[in-house]
C-alpha cells in the first residue's frame, strides 16, 4: 500500500502507467489473435497440402502396382514360361525371372507353385512370398522382411489352368520417398515405418526412433483420421499416416508424411515478426503518448494542487490553468475561492488589529508597532515618542447625549487625530483613550508641537450627530528610550503622566518625568497600606463642629477621617481618599465610617446632628441604603439625627436611581446635604432634581469672600436659592471674623471652620457641648 502510494505519487504517473497498461493489454491480445489465426491458418494450409499429396500418393501407388502387376502379367502369360513351369524346368524359370528383375527393376522375382514351390531364391522375402501366393483375396501386399519394407504384386501362370504364381517384390525405400516428396509443392518429409513388434514403430531408414505414437496414429487414421500433429524429437509436425496393407488384416507398415510446424509455420515468420514489431513499435508510441496525454491532463490538477498548497501555507495562490473544461471550470471557482479565503484572512486580521468603530489600529496593533519602533531607536539613532490621549469627562458626554453621540465624538476625536500625525501611528486602545506613536527622525519639539496642534484642533467644537461637542483631551507624553525601553514601559510611563495631565486640571499635557513613577509608586503603596488599614482598624474619625448662626449654638458635627498610619503618623483625607476612591476601598471605608459616626452621635445630646460624607462610589454601590439603616439600627441613632454629605458627581452616572435613592433616604427620615456646592457643573438642574436639606458653600467662595466681590455675589446668590427652595445653607471654611460677619449679613445659616474650631477627637466633644452650655448660661 505504502510502496503504491510512494510509486504513484503523481498522477501524471499513475495515468500514463495506466494507459499504457490498457493498451499494452490490448496489444498482447491483439497479438495472442494475430499468432493462433496465424497458426490456424498454416495448419489448414499444411493440412490441405498434405491430403493433396496423400492423394496423390496413392494414385502414385495404385499406378506402380498396375505397372508391377503388368510386368508379372507378361512374364505369366509367357508361353515359354508356362511351360517352362509346367514341366518344372527350373533354369528357364530362374533365366525368366532374372530377366524380368533387371528389366522391371525390382528387388527379388518368384514363382511359386500351387504346391508351395518357390523357385527363384529362397529366404524370408521368399517365404513371405509365398505366404502371399496362398491368401485369396489380395494381389498387392506390403511386407516386412529383416526391417526391410517390400511390396508385393503377384500374377497367375495359366497352362491352361493355374500352375501358381509369378511374385515381384520391390523395396519400398527412401528413395521412393525422395520421389514423393517431390511431387509435393511443399517441403514435406515422408518416410516408410514399419511395425517393430510390440506397437513400437520405426522408420526403415532410421531416422525415426523406436515409437509408440505412430502406432496410434496408424490406428486413427484406419479409423478414418490420417490427419494429425505427432510430437517427434526433431520438433512439433503435421503428419498424414498411410497405413500399407499386408498379407494379414493388420499393417505393419505404414508412410508418414510430415510437416514440421516450423517449416510450415516459416512464411509466416515475416508476418509474425512484422505483427510482433508494428506491437512494440505500437506500445512505445502508446508509453510515449500517454506520458504526454497524462501530463496534459496531470499538469493543470498539478497546478491546482500546487495553488492549494501554497494556499494552506498561507500565500495567495492563483491557479493558471486555461480551458473551459471541467478542471478549467474548477481552477476558475478555486482561484475564486482562494480570492475569497485571502480577503476574508485580510478582513480577520484587520479586526484582529484594528478597532471596529473608528476603524483605526487597536492596543494589539499598537503594542507590536511600539515594540519594532523601540527596537528601531536601539539599532540606529532615531527616536520615538508616545503620546497618550484621553478625553476629558468621556463619561458624562456618553451619559448626557447618549452613546450614539459617544461614538461619533470618539471617530471624530480618531480623524482630527489621524489629520494632525499623518506620519505617526494612531490608535485607539480602547474606550476614550488614544495613543500616537512618533517614530524614525523627528524634531525634539515635535511631541510638544503636536500636543498644542491637538488642544488647538479641539478648541473647534467636534460635530457628533447633531450635536456640537466641546470637548478637551489629556496628553501624557514619554519619550523612548530615556522614559522606558520596552513598549511596556514606555506606555506605562506616558500613561502616568495622562494621570498627572488629568490631575493638574485636564485640557493639558504632561511629559513624563521620574518623579510621576515615584508618585505612582507611592500611590501603589498607599493602597497596600489602606488595605492593611482596613484589615487592622486603623482609621479614626475627627469631629468639626456646624455653627447654628440663628440658634447661636452648635447644631451638629462633621465626620472626617483620619488614618492613624503605623510609621507616618496621622495621616489627611487629602492623601488617601482618592486612592481609595480608585480603588473601590472606600466602599468599606465609608461603611466603617457610617457605623462610627452613628455609634460616637448615639452618645450626643439629642439636638445634635452627625454629617457624614460619602462618595459618589460608596452611595452609588447598591448595599448604601441596607448599610445606612444597618447603622441606625446598631447605634440607635434617630435616622433625623443624621446627615449624609454628597457630592454632584454622584449625579454624572445618572442622575434617575440616585434621585430614587434620595428620596428612600428621606423617606427613612435621613437628612441630605449638598456639598462642596459652587465647584461642580450644572448645580441649578440638581437643585431642582432633589429637594436637598442643606447645600454646603464651597470653601474657595469664602475665603475670597471679602477680596472678590463676584465670590461674595455667588454666596449671596446661594443663600437666596437656598431660602427660596427652603434649604439651609452652611459656609465651610470660616477663618476669620470678616468671613463670619460677611456670612451673617449674607443671612447664611450655619458655619464651619478653623475659626469655630478644626475637626477634634470625639473624645472631647462632651467637654466642648458642656463649654459652650456653660459660657451660654
Ligand atoms: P470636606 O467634606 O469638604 O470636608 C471639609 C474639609 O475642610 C476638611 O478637611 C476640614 O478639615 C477642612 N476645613 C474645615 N474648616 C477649614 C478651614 O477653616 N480652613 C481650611 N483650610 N480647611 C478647613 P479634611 O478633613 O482634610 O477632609 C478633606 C476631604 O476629605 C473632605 O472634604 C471630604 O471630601 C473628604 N473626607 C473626609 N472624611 C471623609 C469620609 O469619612 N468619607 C468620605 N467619603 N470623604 C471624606
Ligand atoms: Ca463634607
Ligand atoms: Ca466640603
Amino acid at each position: 500500500m505504502r510502496v503504491r502510494a510512494v510509486a504513484f505519487r503523481h498522477l501524471r504517473t499513475k495515468l500514463a502507467v495506466l494507459y499504457a497498461a490498457l493498451f499494452a493489454v490490448a496489444l498482447v491480445v491483439l497479438a495472442i489473435v494475430a499468432q493462433v489465426m496465424i497458426r490456424t491458418y498454416a495448419a489448414d494450409a499444411v493440412r490441405a497440402e498434405l491430403a493433396t499429396s496423400g492423394s496423390v500418393y496413392d494414385r502414385l501407388w495404385a499406378l506402380k502396382a498396375q505397372s508391377l502387376t503388368g510386368s508379372a502379367d507378361v512374364l505369366a502369360h509367357d508361353f515359354g514360361f508356362r511351360a517352362a513351369v509346367a514341366s518344372g524346368d527350373e533354369p528357364t524359370i530362374a533365366s525368366a525371372l532374372a530377366n524380368i528383375r533387371d528389366r522391371a527393376g525390382v528387388a527379388a522375382a518368384y514363382v511359386v507353385t500351387d504346391d508351395g514351390d518357390v523357385v527363384g531364391a529362397h529366404g524370408p522375402l521368399a517365404t513371405a512370398a509365398t505366404r502371399f501366393a496362398a491368401i485369396e483375396e489380395r494381389h498387392d501386399v506390403v511386407v516386412v522382411v529383416r526391417d526391410r519394407v517390400y511390396r508385393l504384386v503377384r500374377s497367375p501362370i495359366l497352362a491352361p489352368m493355374q500352375v501358381g504364381w509369378v511374385v515381384l517384390a520391390i523395396r519400398v525405400d527412401a528413395a521412393e520417398m525422395r520421389a514423393l516428396e517431390r511431387l509435393s509443392s511443399i517441403p514435406l518429409i515422408a518416410t516408410v515405418m514399419y511395425d517393430r513388434g510390440g506397437g513400437r514403430w520405426a522408420s526403415s531408414d532410421g531416422s525415426i526412433a523406436p515409437d509408440r505414437s505412430i502406432d496410434a496414429l496408424v490406428h486413427q487414421s484406419r479409423a478414418g483420421r490420417p490427419l494429425e500433429t505427432l510430437d517427434l524429437p526433431e520438433g512439433r509436425a503435421f503428419a498424414l499416416v498411410k497405413p500399407l496393407v499386408g498379407i494379414e488384416a493388420t499393417p505393419h507398415a505404414a508412410i508418414l508424411i510430415r510437416y514440421p510446424y516450423d517449416a510450415a509455420l516459416a512464411p509466416f515468420l515475416p508476418l509474425q515478426l512484422g505483427i510482433g514489431g508494428a506491437g512494440l513499435l505500437g506500445l512505445a508510441l502508446v508509453i510515449l503518448g500517454s506520458r504526454r496525454l497524462a501530463a496534459g491532463i496531470a499538469r493543470p490538477i498539478a497546478a491546482l494542487d500546487a495553488a492549494a498548497r501554497s494556499l494552506e501555507e498561507g500565500s495567495r495562490a492563483t491557479a493558471m490553468v486555461e480551458g473551459d473544461d471541467e478542471i478549467g471550470r474548477l481552477a476558475a471557482s478555486f482561484n475564486r475561492m482562494s480570492a475569497g479565503i485571502v480577503e476574508r484572512e485580510h478582513r480577520i486580521t484587520h479586526l484582529a488589529f484594528h478597532d471596529v468603530l473608528t476603524g483605526l489600529p487597536n492596543r494589539a496593533f499598537f503594542r507590536q508597532a511600539l515594540d519594532q519602533a523601540i527596537a528601531g531607536v536601539l539599532r540606529s539613532d532615531g527616536a520615538v515618542a508616545v503620546l497618550c490621549l484621553d478625553v476629558d469627562r468621556f463619561k458624562v458626554i456618553n451619559d448626557t447625549l447618549g452613546h450614539p453621540v459617544g461614538d461619533t465624538l470618539l471617530v471624530g476625536v480618531g480623524k482630527i487625530l489621524s489629520r494632525l500625525a499623518p506620519d505617526a501611528l494612531v490608535s485607539r486602545l480602547g474606550g476614550d483613550e488614544f495613543a500616537i506613536i512618533l517614530s524614525g527622525r523627528f524634531d525634539a519639539d515635535r511631541p510638544r508641537a503636536l500636543a498644542q496642534a491637538i488642544f488647538d484642533a479641539m478648541r473647534d467644537p467636534v460635530l457628533a450627530g447633531e450635536h456640537h461637542v466641546v470637548t478637551t483631551v489629556s496628553i501624557g507624553i514619554a519619550i523612548g528610550v530615556i522614559d522606558g525601553d520596552t513598549a511596556d514601559q514606555l506606555l506605562k510611563n506616558a500613561d502616568l503622566a495622562l494621570y498627572r495631565a488629568k490631575q493638574d486640571g485636564r485640557g493639558v499635557f504632561r511629559f513624563f518625568e521620574p518623579a510621576l513613577d515615584a508618585a505612582a509608586r507611592k500611590r501603589r503603596q498607599v493602597e497596600l497600606d489602606l488595605r492593611e488599614a482596613i484589615r487592622c482598624g486603623q482609621f479614626v474619625l475627627n469631629f468639626q463642629p456646624v455653627f447654628d448662626l440663628k440658634a447661636d449654638r452648635i447644631g451638629g458635627f462633621e465626620a472626617l477621617m483620619r488614618w492613624e498610619h503605623p510609621t507616618r503618623g496621622l495621616v489627611q483625607p487629602d492623601e488617601f481618599i482618592s486612592i481609595a476612591e480608585e480603588t473601590g476601598l472606600i466602599i468599606a471605608m465609608g461603611e466603617w465610617a457610617l457605623h462610627e459616626a452613628c455609634r460616637q452621635a448615639s452618645q450626643w445630646p439629642e439636638h445634635i446632628r452627625v454629617a457624614v460624607n460619602v462618595s459618589p462610589l460608596q452611595f452609588r454601590n447598591s448595599g448604601f441604603q441596607a448599610i445606612v439603616l444597618q447603622a441606625l439600627a446598631r447605634s440607635g441613632l434617630s435616622a433625623g439625627r443624621l446627615e449624609i454629605e454628597i457630592t454632584e458627581s454622584v449625579f454624572l452616572e445618572g442622575e434617575g436611581p440616585v434621585v430614587d435613592l434620595l428620596h428612600r433616604l428621606r423617606a427613612m427620615g435621613i437628612r441630605v446635604a449638598l456639598d462642596d456646592f459652587g465647584t461642580g457643573y450644572s448645580s441649578l438642574s440638581y437643585l431642582r432634581s432633589f429637594p436637598f436639606d442643606k447645600i454646603k458653600i464651597d470653601r474657595s467662595f469664602i475665603s475670597a469672600i471679602n477680596d472678590d466681590p463676584s465670590a461674595a455675589a455667588i454666596v449671596r446668590a446661594i443663600v437666596d436659592l437656598a431660602n427660596a427652595l427652603h434649604m439651609e445653607t452652611t459656609a465651610e471654611g470660616v477663618e476669620d471674623t470678616a468671613q463670619l460677619d460677611c456670612l451673617r449679613g449674607e443671612g447664611c445659616g450655619n458655619i464651619q471652620g478653623y475659626l469655630f474650631s478644626r475637626p477634634i477627637d470625639g473624645s472631647r466633644i462632651a467637654a466642648m457641648l458642656a463649654m459652650e452650655s456653660a459660657i451660654a448660661a
